[in-house]
């Protein structure tokens, strides 16, 4: 079908949330425009490049368990000078095997939804290319490797985000705040609380706190709901595990004293988000916009020093949410708030005002925005060759 858009995802399964951006906006050019293009999602690291990064995808949920590693790393490589350097540090290593992605993948348009593929393959696609997207998946601290100069556009979350990609040189017309994309089932209108938890068979009585360590059920999850239980009142407590099958078992294994209700790997995140009333989370991005668009208001118990440092200030700061890391402390900012109800739907009401609910269809609409060109796999091969020999 020649008029059908060939639409590039760059991702990496680092986290979840690159994968889930690059689903939700794929989710949104579905909805406008059907069988119009044809989406192709590839994990470059996984897929595209030699040892040892090939294996980061794999090896990410263990360095991260040493944050401060972790953290200084960030930090070190995080400015324009120093991304240039690492870039061009790593270029020998990587382009055989990026120029390969490129010649493999032909396309209209390319939306990279990872700091760490834009240099490599802005780099390996040469000056005859399609347009090149990056869509930022950080909320505030945003890392300098994300924000090349010669992307055609930078789609940002925040305005702290916009400002970072000026201080690293792009041009104020290509950086446009459109929000964080996340799946529609968390962008759509809120159903009715009672008829949520009646299907969830939590109670109607009393509030629910909702205890979530992103997809991976991170943190001390276990101490923290055990911390909450630990004062009775007129509540309940919804504990989600994730894939971590030892942390549901343990939580299993406990007798509550208030109404507990334990899950693992859930997909019911948004019926659950619009019927509880108040969440227990890390400061992952992708949850932290979630929860905005339910209006539902947070404590954050703990972050991934670099790129979710910022997500805990942007919460407290809009009045979303209270930062409160560690068991006893997260208990107490939970029964504190619990304590205050008009405070509770003050703060809801602010989330709602602070949603981007749109964020993926405006981008839908960007990338769209983009004439058709010709993919033919040798006119690009053509060109890479050209490429090659500069
Ligand atoms: N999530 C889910 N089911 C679960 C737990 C988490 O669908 O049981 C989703 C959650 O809604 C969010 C994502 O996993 O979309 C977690 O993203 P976040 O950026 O918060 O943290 P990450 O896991 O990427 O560190």
């Amino acid at each position: 079908m020649p008029d059908r858009r060939r639409i590039l995802f760059l991702f990496s399964d680092t986290g979840g949330g690159h994968r889930s951006a690059a689903e939700a906006i794929i989710e949104a050019l579905k909805l406008e425009h059907g069988g119009q293009f044809e989406p192709v999602l590839i994990d470059v690291l996984k897929n595209y490049t030699p040892l040892p990064f090939n294996h980061l995808p794999a090896l990410y949920p263990e360095m991260v368990r040493i944050p401060r590693a972790w953290g200084l790393g960030y930090r070190l490589s995080d400015s324009r000078q120093r991304a240039r350097a690492l870039s061009a540090a790593l270029w020998p290593y990587l382009r055989r095997h990026i120029r390969r992605l490129v010649r493999e993948n032909p396309a209209d348009v390319i939306v990279s939804v990872h700091p760490l593929l834009n240099a490599p393959v802005l780099r390996a696609l040469g000056r005859r290319r399609p347009p090149f997207l990056t869509v930022v998946t950080d909320l505030v601290s945003t890392h300098a490797l994300w924000y090349h100069q010669r992307a055609e556009r930078c789609l940002v979350p925040t305005q702290a985000a916009r400002q970072r990609a000026l201080e690293c040189g792009l041009s104020p017309r290509r950086v446009d705040v459109v929000g964080l994309p996340v799946a529609q089932r968390f962008c759509q209108q809120p159903g009715e609380p009672a008829d949520l938890r009646r299907q969830l068979g939590w109670p109607l009585d009393r509030p629910m706190v909702l205890l979530v360590g992103g997809g991976e059920g991170m943190g001390p999850i276990f101490e923290t709901a055990c911390a909450i239980a630990s004062k009775r009142g007129r509540y309940g407590l919804a504990v989600i595990a994730g894939r971590n099958t030892r942390l549901r078992q343990r939580l299993e294994a406990v007798d509550w004293d208030v109404p507990t209700f334990i899950y693992g790997f859930e997909k019911r995140m948004p019926e659950m988000m619009q019927a509880a009333t108040l969440l227990v989370t890390k400061a992952g991005p992708g949850t932290i916009t979630e929860a905005l668009n339910a209006g539902l208001p947070m404590v954050l118990y703990s972050r991934l020093p670099g790129q979710e440092d910022g997500n805990v200030g942007y919460v407290v700061e809009q009045g979303v949410g209270v930062w409160a890391p560690g068991p006893l402390r997260t208990a107490a900012a939970v029964h504190d708030w619990l304590a205050r109800p008009g405070q509770l739907k003050q703060a809801a009401a602010t989330c709602r005002a602070l949603a981007r609910p749109d964020a993926a269809s405006t981008i839908a609409n960007t990338i769209w925005s983009y004439p058709l060109r010709s993919t033919k796999p040798e006119a690009q091969g053509a060109q890479l060759q050209g490429e090659a020999a500069h």
